[in-house]
């Protein structure tokens, strides 16, 4: 499953800075997650709060963040969000969008007790 894989990073990182903190445990996981990362929060949220069990995370709050999906017009230029997944640029209606945000997951911050 995509999201225990994802999980288990997810707690890497956060017991890494937990011991190079010298912390106990692991209050608060913040995460940013494109629109079009391909996850499912809900079931992100489910995995790691089993894959936290019984480590220095066990607990640990996770804030989600989407990041919405952005593309920029080759052709006028223009950054917009991206609707619907309609790719053509909304502004010329030329050209085809180029994705600069929104394909993201990574840890934005950590909070260690
Ligand atoms: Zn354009």
């Amino acid at each position: 499953m995509h999201e225990m894989a994802l999980a288990e990073g997810i707690l890497d990182i956060a017991l890494k800075t937990a011991e190079e903190n010298e912390a106990k445990r692991v209050a608060r996981v913040k995460l940013l997650v494109g629109e079009m990362a391909g996850v499912e929060c809900e079931s992100l949220r489910f995995c790691f709060a089993a894959v936290t069990k019984g480590t220095a995370a066990e607990g640990a709050e996770l804030e989600i963040e989407r990041v919405p999906l952005i593309g920029r017009c080759p052709l006028c230029g223009k950054e917009q969000q991206v609707e619907r997944y309609s790719f053509l640029c909304p502004s010329c209606r030329s050209g085809a969008l180029e994705i600069i945000s929104g394909r993201e997951l990574r840890v934005e911050s950590l909070e260690v007790d």
